[in-house]
C-alpha cells in the first residue's frame, strides 16, 4: 500500500477596503509556476524574504474554480471511487476560509469548495454505469470542545464521541440526511449555516472560535460479472476556527476572558501535525481534542488530505501569516496511506440491496421462500390442524395475509428503497460525460506539470551551486555558509518569538482556569453548608473521592444524590424545621449583618480568617463579605438542639421528605 503526503496549497485574499484606506503594504508575493510563496518582514529590508514551496499557490485574483479544478478535483473524484478525503481550510480570522469553503454564489467562479464538491459528486454519479450510490450528508460544529449537530432537531444538544472497533470514531446520534441531488445538498448546507448563526446569537458565541465539518458519506454498489461490489467513501469538508494567537487580540473585560481561552482542538491539531512530522515521536496525541479524534484518519491515516492555508497579505498581519505558512509547511510532510474502503461491514446499501432482492423475489411470484412468511404460513396451518376450523375461512386468512404482506413490502418499501439510491441517470448524456472526462484530464495534466515544476526547482538550485563551485569555489563556500548561518539565526529568533507568544497564551489560560477553579471552590464551600447533613452531597471531600473521570465522554461521573435517614421520625421533623429555619436565616443575614455592630463584624472577620479554606477570600467591609457569619465558616453542629435560636412556628413552612440541596 503506497503512501502519499498531505497536499498543501496557500491562497491569499486581496487587501480589503479598510486595509487599502490605511495604505497597508502587501508582504506576500508568489511565483505561481513554481508554487512558491515569499513573505517580507515589514521594516526589515536587509532581511531576505522567507520562501516556502507548496503543492499550489493562489494569489489575490485567483478563483476558487481554478483551485478546485487543479487540486481538489482528484481528491473528490477519489471519494466517488471509495477513498476517504478531507479538505481543511486553515488560517486566521478574516483570511478567507469561509470564502473558500462556502464561497459566494456570484461570481460563479467564486462558488465555494463545498457546493463544487456537491456538483462534482452528482455529475460523477450520473455518468457512472452499472453503479448505484447512496449519498448521505451530515454537518456538525465543535465549539469549546462541545459537539453540536447543525442539522439536528435540537441544535443546543451536545453530542458524544464514541469509538467502534470497525467504524472507528463517530459522533453518537448525529443526524444523517439522504440526498438525491445537488439542490438537496445545497438546502442542507444552507440549513446548517443558518443554525450556526442562530446558535451564536442564542448562546452568545463567537463564530471565529468554532470548527465546522460537513461530511458527505457515499456507499457505492457496482454490479459486474453477476455479483455486487460494495465500497464506501467519505468526504470531510472542514472550516477551522481562526488560527490567530489569542493573547495578541488586545481584547479587554469579557472579551479577554473569552479570548484567552485556548482553542483546545486547534492546539491539538498543531501538536498532532508536529508529532507526525517529527519522526521521533511514537505517540501521536489524537485523543487530546474532539477535532483530532474525529479527523484522526485524515492525518497519518487512510485518507487523502488537502489543506488550504488562507493568508492575509497585509503588513500588520505579518506574524500571523508567517505562522500560517510555517504550519502549512509542516503539514506537507505528513504521510497518509489512502486505500479504498472495500466491503464496509455496516453498509446500509448492502442491507437495502438485500431487502430489494427479497422483495423482488416476492413480487415476481416466488412467494413463500422467505423465512418469515413461511413461518407464519406454517403457524396458520398448524392452527388449522389443531383447531379443525373451517378450511374456507383459513384459506381466506392466508390469502389476506399474503395480500397485505405483498402489497406492504413490495409497493411501499421497494419504492422507498429504490428511491434512496441514485446513479447512472446521465449515462447517455454525451455532453456531460465529455465535460466530466475533460475535467478529469485537466486535473491529471496539472499534476504532471506540478511534478515537473518542482523537480526543475531542485535541479536548478543544484546547477547554480555546481557552476559557482567550479569558478570561485572557496569564496562561495564561505559566503553560502555565512548566508545559511544568518538565515538559521533569523529562523531561531523568529521561532523563539513564536514560542513565547504561544507560552503567554497557555499561561494566560492556566491563570484564568485557576481563578475560575478558586471561585467554584469558594462558592461550593459556602453552598455545601446549606445541604442537609444526612445527604451525601454535604461532604465535599467524600464526593471528590467518589467522582470518576470518564475518558470516553470527557465528563465527570458524580455519585447519585442520597439521603440517609438516621434519626427517629419525631426528631427528623424537628430537624427539618430547624434546617428550614437556618436556610432562611442565612439569606436574611445578608441584610441583618449590614447593620451589625462593629464588634460582631470584627469577630466574624477574625473567625473567618482562622478558617484555612477561606483564607484567599478578600475580607473587605463590603456587605457580602461581612455576612460571613460564624455559622457559615465553622462546622455546623449536627445536633441542632444545641443552637440557641428561637423561631415562631407559624413562620415555617415544612417541606417533608424533600431534599434541601
Ligand atoms: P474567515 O472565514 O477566514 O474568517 P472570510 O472567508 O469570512 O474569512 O473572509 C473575510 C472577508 O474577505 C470576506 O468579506 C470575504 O468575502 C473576503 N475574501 C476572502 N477571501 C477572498 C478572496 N480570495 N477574494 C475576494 N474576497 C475575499
Ligand atoms: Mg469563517
Amino acid at each position: 500500500m503506497g503512501s502519499e503526503s498531505v497536499k498543501v496549497v496557500v491562497r491569499s485574499r486581496p487587501l480589503n477596503d479598510r486595509e487599502k484606506a490605511l495604505q497597508s503594504k502587501m508582504v506576500l508575493s508568489m511565483d505561481l509556476e513554481r508554487c512558491q510563496c515569499f513573505i517580507e518582514k515589514p521594516g526589515a529590508a536587509d532581511e531576505p524574504p522567507k520562501q516556502f514551496t507548496f503543492d499550489g499557490t493562489y494569489f489575490t485574483d485567483h478563483t476558487t474554480e481554478q483551485m478546485y479544478n487543479e487540486i481538489a478535483y482528484p481528491l473528490v473524484e477519489g471519494v466517488t471511487e471509495g477513498y476517504n478525503g478531507t479538505i481543511f481550510a486553515y488560517g486566521q480570522t478574516g483570511s478567507g476560509k469561509s470564502f473558500t469553503m462556502q464561497g459566494t454564489p456570484v461570481p460563479a467562479s467564486q462558488r465555494g469548495v463545498i457546493p463544487r464538491a456537491f456538483e462534482h459528486i452528482f455529475e460523477t454519479i450520473q455518468c457512472t454505469e452499472n453503479t448505484k450510490f447512496l449519498v448521505r450528508a451530515s454537518y456538525l460544529e465543535i465549539y469549546n470542545e462541545e459537539i453540536r449537530d447543525l442539522l439536528g432537531s435540537e441544535i443546543k444538544n451536545k453530542l458524544e464521541l464514541k469509538e467502534h472497533p470497525e467504524r472507528g470514531v463517530y459522533v453518537r446520534d448525529l443526524s444523517m440526511h439522504t440526498v438525491h441531488s445537488v439542490g438537496e445538498c445545497e438546502g442542507i448546507l444552507e440549513q446548517g449555516w443558518r443554525n450556526r448563526a442562530v446558535g451564536y446569537t442564542l448562546m452568545n458565541k463567537d463564530s471565529s472560535r468554532s470548527h465546522s465539518i460537513f461530511t458527505i458519506h457515499l456507499e457505492i454498489c457496482s454490479t459486474g460479472n453477476g455479483h455486487d461490489h460494495l465500497r464506501a467513501g467519505k468526504l470531510n469538508l472542514v472550516d477551522l476556527a481562526g488560527s490567530e494567537r489569542q493573547s495578541k487580540t488586545g481584547a479587554t473585560g469579557e472579551r479577554l476572558r473569552e479570548a484567552t481561552k485556548i482553542n483546545l482542538s486547534l492546539s491539538a491539531l498543531g501538536n498532532v501535525i508536529s508529532a507526525l512530522v517529527d519522526g521521533r515521536s511514537k505517540y501521536i496525541p489524537y485523543r487530546d481534542s474532539k477535532l483530532t479524534r474525529l479527523l484522526q484518519d485524515s492525518l497519518g491515516g487512510n485518507t487523502r488530505t488537502l489543506m488550504i492555508a488562507c493568508l492575509s497579505p497585509a503588513d500588520y498581519n505579518y506574524e500571523e501569516t508567517l505562522s500560517t505558512l510555517r504550519y502549512a509547511n509542516r503539514a506537507k510532510c505528513i504521510q497518509n496511506k489512502p486505500r479504498i474502503n472495500e466491503d464496509p461491514k455496516d453498509a446500509l446499501l448492502r442491507q437495502y440491496q438485500e431487502e430489494i432482492k427479497k422483495l423482488k423475489a416476492i413480487v415476481s411470484g416466488q412467494l413463500g421462500t422467505t423465512n418469515n412468511y413461511e413461518g407464519r404460513l406454517a403457524k396458520l396451518q398448524a392452527e388449522y390442524n389443531a383447531e379443525q376450523e373451517s378450511k374456507a375461512k383459513l384459506q381466506e386468512d392466508i390469502a389476506a395475509l399474503r395480500l397485505s404482506y405483498e402489497s406492504k413490502l413490495s409497493d411501499l418499501e421497494l419504492q422507498q428503497l429504490e428511491q434512496a439510491v441514485v446513479g447512472g441517470e446521465q449515462v447517455r448524456n454525451q455532453e456531460l460525460r465529455w465535460r466530466h472526462q475533460q475535467r478529469k484530464k485537466f486535473a491529471d495534466q496539472r499534476q504532471v506539470q506540478l511534478i515537473q515544476a518542482l523537480s526543475e526547482n531542485s535541479e536548478e538550485s543544484e546547477n547554480v551551486l555546481f557552476n559557482v563551485y567550479n569558478s570561485i569555489q572557496e569564496e562561495v563556500h564561505a559566503k553560502s555558509q555565512m548566508l545559511q548561518l544568518k538565515a538559521a539565526k533569523l529562523e531561531i529568533r523568529d521561532l523563539q518569538g513564536e514560542f513565547e507568544v504561544e507560552r503567554d497564551d497557555y499561561l494566560a489560560t492556566i491563570r484564568r482556569l485557576e481563578r475560575d477553579g478558586q471561585l467554584m471552590q469558594s462558592l461550593l464551600e459556602r453552598m455545601v453548608q446549606l445541604v442537609r447533613r444526612d445527604c451525601n452531597y454535604s461532604n465535599l471531600d467524600r464526593l471528590k473521592k467518589e467522582a470518576i473521570w470518564d475518558e470516553e465522554s470527557a465528563t465527570w461521573r458524580l455519585p447519585e444524590v442520597m439521603v440517609q435517614k438516621t434519626t427517629l421520625p419525631s426528631e427528623q421533623e424537628e430537624e427539618d424545621r430547624y434546617k428550614e429555619m437556618l436556610n432562611r436565616s442565612d439569606s436574611e443575614n445578608i441584610a441583618n449583618s449590614y447593620f451589625k455592630s462593629k464588634r460582631t463584624a470584627q469577630l466574624v472577620i477574625h473567625s473567618s480568617a482562622l478558617y484555612n479554606g477561606m483564607s484567599h477570600l478578600s475580607l473587605s467591609s463590603s456587605p457580602v463579605n461581612v455576612s460571613i457569619s460564624p455559622d457559615s465558616v465553622m462546622p455546623r453542629p449536627f445536633r441542632l438542639e444545641s443552637l440557641d435560636v428561637s423561631v415562631s412556628n407559624g413562620k415555617i413552612r415544612r417541606k417533608k421528605g424533600k431534599s434541601q440541596i
